[in-house]
């Protein structure tokens, strides 16, 4: 039994609750008391959060920051420069690399990762580096295995939706492991194959994610093949559930709206602006009942705060409108709708049930000293970056201590 005794936790409102008393049993909390004495409690000062969740991520394309960024060209260009990295990523240089990325995630605050993983090579050693590279940091893992079948290179595809089933078929949970399946997009999967996805994922209750209409040109293409919008392809496929993720979901028609109500939409706003992709309607599809949850997708960025605050702020620029999202709202995408998004229900919260997750930020350090208690939400919201997380716990255990990194590594 471990007792957190919280000077500010976030528990859901607009204001922090203050004196928090978290009791943490078999990774899970037990108990959540505000107002409550520290006893001899662990003082955790500062906003304590839950864990923040980073619901779409491609490890190995941290590979390319800094070489990707400038010049000219569109997401299609972009996409060349990652064709030839893919070519040269053997297991072993993975698992280096996923590595890094999760420490670089875990140090920004990030407890559960959504990793959408299509270069596997037809095997799953690939996976396998992921999971064990995971499992070293000590970060939760959705592997998000994906159908790819048309376009791209050799070692993201496999030959049938069905040689896709039999293969993930062999990944198998564990404690911190979920294992969810994807349809890369419509551009890479046929109707009937997406189909097969779908059932697979329904049959055992897992996260199904898709990238959706990041760019015009995948409606357009789509339009031509199935007669819809790719959002109304993959609900015609039954794709659409509480438990499918659209990705991106930037070029939307009304009726992909109305349908995505009932499913979960990934932003990943860092990786659009870089790609150009455009401004998906957040707020039309938060209020149509969507649940929004976001992503470091291409890692041109690891900060789910700048993630989750640029739903606000690029709306803002595209609308001329302010306060589209309240603070609450942004954290939530930030924590429990990942979790959601990433098959872990009920997580991403500070409650009783809920797996022991959580985040402790420094009010005093250089971005946020001085900001009033009351405010510490909206403030770390806004202006909380990567170097204000002190504390990070997954499962019970600290991942990340004095803004430093534990792992599981002897
Ligand atoms: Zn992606």
């Amino acid at each position: 039994m471990t007792s957190l005794w919280c000077e500010l936790a976030w528990l859901g409102g607009d204001e922090p609750e203050r004196g928090v008393l978290i009791g943490i049993e078999d990774g899970a909390i037990t108990t959540v008391r505000a107002g409550a004495d520290p006893g001899d409690a662990e003082r955790l000062d500062g906003l304590t959060i839950p864990g923040l969740a980073n619901a779409h991520s491609h490890a190995f394309q941290r590979a390319l920051r800094g070489r990707t960024h400038s010049g000219t060209g569109s997401f299609w260009t972009w996409r060349e420069q990652m064709y030839a990295l893919a070519e040269t990523i053997t297991p072993d240089a993975y698992l280096r690399l996923a590595r890094a990325t999760f420490s670089e995630m875990a140090l920004a605050g990030i407890t559960v990762v959504g990793e959408f993983h299509y270069l596997h090579g037809g095997g799953n050693a690939m996976a396998e580096a992921v999971i064990q590279a995971a499992g070293e940091v000590g970060i939760r893992l959705t592997l998000l295995d994906a159908c790819y079948l048309r376009g791209g290179l050799d070692s993201f595809r496999d030959t049938s939706a069905h040689a896709w089933a039999r293969r993930v078929g062999e990944l198998q949970d564990g404690e911190l492991l979920r294992i969810g399946a994807a349809i890369h997009s419509v551009r890479a999967v046929d109707f009937e194959s997406a189909k097969v996805v779908a059932e697979w994922a329904a049959d055992r209750g897992a996260p199904l994610h898709a990238h959706v209409s990041e760019q015009p040109e995948e409606n357009e293409s789509c339009q031509q093949e199935n007669g819809l919008t790719p959002t109304l392809t993959l609900a015609e496929a039954g794709a659409i559930s509480p438990s499918f993720t659209a990705v991106h979901a930037t070029h939307l028609a009304p009726n992909d709206i109305a349908v995505l109500g009932f499913a979960n939409v990934c932003l990943c706003p860092t990786t659009e602006r870089d790609l150009a992709d455009g401004i998906g309607p957040a707020r039309q599809l938060r209020e149509g009942g969507a649940k929004l949850c976001t992503g470091s997708d291409s890692q041109a960025f690891i900060d789910p705060f700048e993630e989750a605050r640029a739903i606000e702020l690029d709306e803002r620029l595209a609308t001329g409108v302010r306060g589209n999202h309240t603070p609450a709202q942004l954290m939530e995408a930030a924590t429990s709708g990942g979790y959601d998004s990433l098959g872990w229900p009920g997580g991403g919260r500070l409650a009783p049930g809920a797996p022991a997750d959580l985040v402790n930020v420094s009010l005093d350090g250089i971005t946020l000293a001085g900001t009033p208690p009351e405010h510490a939400v909206e403030a770390t919201i806004f202006a909380a970056g990567p170097r204000d997380i002190r504390h990070v716990m997954v499962a019970g255990r600290w991942i990340v201590r004095n803004s430093d990194t534990v792992g599981t590594v002897p």
